[in-house]
């Protein structure tokens, strides 16, 4: 049985300890996504200074990978980043930064070194301009996403339909498919997604117990950040494994919880699982 992750973090707290804690706890494939330029102490001064924080990256993966052999990068560019480059940058520049590190990312995705991009807009109150340019590098990132036919994780504000619906929307301007714009943290509101054509990665959290009773299309998510200053903060890298063998405990049907693990993440990265285990 396949026990999957879709976003976690590896920072400072427990490290690789992080994912000997989920191998043991069951999990099996793990998405191991990149934090923002200030959890690698570097200030990007341009585009293609992010290839550093990408390649910090992907050493642990393949460190992790030693561990969970099912393990995957995704790289990117966090919305956040717009508030640290504009304290060295005016907004123009820190946007271009931006961009020009999602083009970074979309070439290693290419050469298949990462699955995925993360990018979305900030979950905080910005002023106007701000959010417009995070919008206008969240449409970047769609359209290169697009190209180069790979999903996008995004981190956006608290979930709200009207949000949402313009996300959807901006997927739907630039062409990709959206559903291969997966919300992070996202709500066990498994129908509104369905509706709306995004594809839900839902915050394991008791509510994972809803999210199922309405079907299978999402995935699973600790977002487990490995932050020393905040070890409590989220859920810890157990969570996905124990969430699941919860479900099959309280008699969850095991096809459900296959389709879930197994067939949405392959198609959604266009991966094979058997390969990597
Ligand atoms: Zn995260």
């Amino acid at each position: 049985m396949y026990i999957t992750d879709n976003h976690m973090h590896i920072h400072d707290h427990l490290g690789l300890e992080a994912i000997k804690q989920f191998r043991k706890a069951g999990g099996t494939h793990v998405f191991l996504v990149s934090k923002l330029s200030t959890h690698y102490n570097l200030t990007p001064a341009r585009g293609r200074d992010y290839n550093e924080i990408f390649q910090k990256h992907l050493k642990m993966v393949d460190q992790a990978r030693k561990i969970v052999p099912g393990a995957y990068a995704v790289i990117g560019v966090h919305p956040a980043e717009l508030t640290i480059l504009t304290q060295y940058h005016s907004l123009e520049r820190a946007k271009n930064i931006m961009m020009d590190g999602l083009e970074v990312a979309i070439q290693l995705i290419i050469e298949g070194k990462a699955v995925a991009l993360k990018s979305g807009r900030p979950h905080y109150p910005v002023s106007k301009e701000v959010w417009d340019a995070s919008m206008e590098v969240m449409h970047h990132a769609f359209t290169l996403a697009r190209d180069a036919n790979c999903p996008v994780q995004i981190h956006t504000e608290r979930y709200t339909k009207e949000g949402m619906m313009e996300i959807r929307d901006m997927a739907k301007r630039t062409g990709i498919q959206p559903e291969k714009v997966i919300k992070h943290f996202a709500p066990p509101d498994i129908e509104g997604f369905k509706e709306l054509g995004l594809f839900p990665s839902v915050i394991s959290g008791k509510g994972i117990f809803d999210a199922i009773k309405a079907g299978p299309r999402f995935v699973m998510e600790s977002d487990y950040m490995d932050d020393k200053n905040r070890p409590g903060a989220v859920l810890g890298p157990k969570t996905v494994p124990r969430r699941t063998k919860e479900m099959l405990a309280r008699g969850v049907d095991e096809d459900l919880i296959h389709t879930v693990h197994v067939d949405n993440i392959e198609s959604i990265y266009g991966i094979n699982m058997d390969e990597d285990e």
